[in-house]
């Protein structure tokens, strides 16, 4: 029996683990860690609450959670509760699928004035993650300021764009859309430090800007290049480059309160305020060679909240060599070290969609089964039983969380599929194992 543990039950977790049962069949048996009592990581918490068929697919996972050799031990942190080096102690192979929950720093002066957030922290507070249920933000000024030009900016303009009746069907938490429904956010200006041929947006993500309910999406014709040079594009960004068009062109509607404004050229020099955010410092750029490069001109908006959504970076766990330029662990091809790994965001960072984490699943259990051969003999599921006794370890296994779904079901608000608990104790509770 090959003792397989992974670190992180988000998509590249569960990808991983479906590809250790498809290379080893019987002869796996994988442990699945997560710091959260509750399974599926960047789909519950990261995956906007608006994209509900997105969340369809922690409907495959569940099918991997639930067959034999695979377990979920859930509220357990490597690096706090047991070590990496323990862990190694223990399975054959360890690979780490933790993504990549911190904010990237903008390193701008103002950056941490009150009402300056990161999209990890914004978009885990509208998810309900634990971590982050505290966040506050206010809506009490009418322009907000969304920096980066990529699809958490778009998640996150369409969540302040929203009214209250485009949340149904969605599972943005009661917190969120409380908060939101006194928003008196009427602009956001979403800063692109390049132009329209430079974003990072997806087209269907794009276009869904043209059909809300009360809110308008603004682009300046001046920012966009002649309609000719779009033939250097690849399909997809030329479709989106499209939807700017049809944004430029499109006639002032007065039955739209709310307007989104793409300022292109646009880079962030600081953050102004007193305690909280009042302006936003910009410097107009120019592109050299595809970068963008200042030319001395600066503006300020007005703004009481800022929220940028300029890429994200894996945390550190002790004794893992880390990769400090990149965000993510130091490794070649997903191997770290003999017996550890790392496999999506983890491995190469915050980039691509849900899906290509199934290659890099697949892949990473190719180089495990290189090198583990037949498996080399660890004691695997009894030995970390052992020690979680012996620490006090209460972990959370997948048919707990099958109690705090059932509970979250049941719990939610009329047109929601779920109610989420924002606390752990209070997950913990609704497994029946306070
Ligand atoms: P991203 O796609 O890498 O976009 C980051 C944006 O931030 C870029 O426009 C970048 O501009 C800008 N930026 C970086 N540093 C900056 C700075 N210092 N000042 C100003 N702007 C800065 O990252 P993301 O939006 O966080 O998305 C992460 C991944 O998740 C992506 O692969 C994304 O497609 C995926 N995702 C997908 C969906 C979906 O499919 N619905 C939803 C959410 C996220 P430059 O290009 O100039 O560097």
């Amino acid at each position: 029996m090959r003792q397989i543990a992974i670190v992180g039950s988000g998509p590249a977790g569960y990808y991983t683990a479906e590809a250790a049962l498809k290379q080893w069949g019987e002869g796996v048996s994988v442990d699945m860690f997560d710091t959260l009592p509750v399974p599926f990581g960047l789909i519950r918490t990261g995956v906007a609450p608006d994209h509900q068929s997105i969340k369809g697919v922690s409907r495959r996972y569940e099918a991997t959670a639930l067959t034999e050799n695979v377990r979920f031990v859930g509220n357990v942190m490597i690096g706090r509760d047991i070590s990496v080096t323990e862990l190694q102690d223990f399975y054959d192979a360890v690979i780490l699928a933790t993504g990549a929950p911190n904010d990237r720093k903008l390193g701008l002066p103002g950056e941490d004035l009150s009402n300056v957030f990161g999209s990890a922290a914004f978009v885990g507070w509208y998810n309900g993650h634990p971590n982050f249920a505290d966040l506050d933000p206010r809506f009490s000024h009418d322009t907000a300021v969304v920096i980066g030009n990529g699809n958490v900016a778009l998640d996150v303009t369409r969540i302040l764009a929203k009214a209250h009746e485009e949340f149904t069907g969605s599972d943005i938490v009661t917190h969120a859309l409380t908060a939101l429904d006194a928003s008196r956010v009427r602009r956001i200006v979403v800063l692109g430090r390049r132009g329209p041929h430079q974003i990072a947006m997806t087209p269907k993500e794009l276009g869904e800007l043209a059909h809300l309910a009360r809110a308008r999406p603004l682009v300046d014709p001046v920012d966009l290049p002649g309609e000719s040079e779009d033939a250097v594009l690849d399909p997809g960004q030329r479709k989106s480059v499209a939807h700017l068009r049809a944004f430029a062109a499109a006639e002032p509607r007065a039955d739209r309160e709310i307007v989104i404004e793409f300022d292109f050229f646009a880079s962030p020099k600081a953050i102004i305020g007193d305690q909280r955010v009042e302006a936003v410092e910009i410097e107009r750029t120019r592109l050299v060679d595809g970068k963008a490069v200042g030319t001395g001109e600066t503006y300020r908006i007005p703004a009481g909240l800022v929220v940028a959504c300029i890429g994200y970076q894996t945390s550190k766990i002790p004794d893992v060599p880390f990769d400090e330029k990149g965000g993510r662990f130091a490794n070649v091809d997903g191997r770290i070290r003999p017996g550890l790994y790392c496999v999506g965001w983890a491995r190469r960072g915050p980039t691509g969609t849900i899906g290509t984490n199934r290659p890099d699943g697949f892949a990473v259990i190719e180089k495990v089964a290189e090198d583990m051969g037949d498996g080399t003999g660890k004691p695997g599921r009894p030995a970390f039983d052992a020690l979680a006794g012996k620490r006090g370890i209460h972990y959370v296994k997948f048919t707990d969380w099958q109690k705090i779904d059932e509970a979250e079901i049941a719990n939610a608000r009329q047109g929601a599929p779920r109610e989420k608990f924002v606390a752990v104790e209070h997950m913990i509770e609704a497994a029946g194992r306070g």
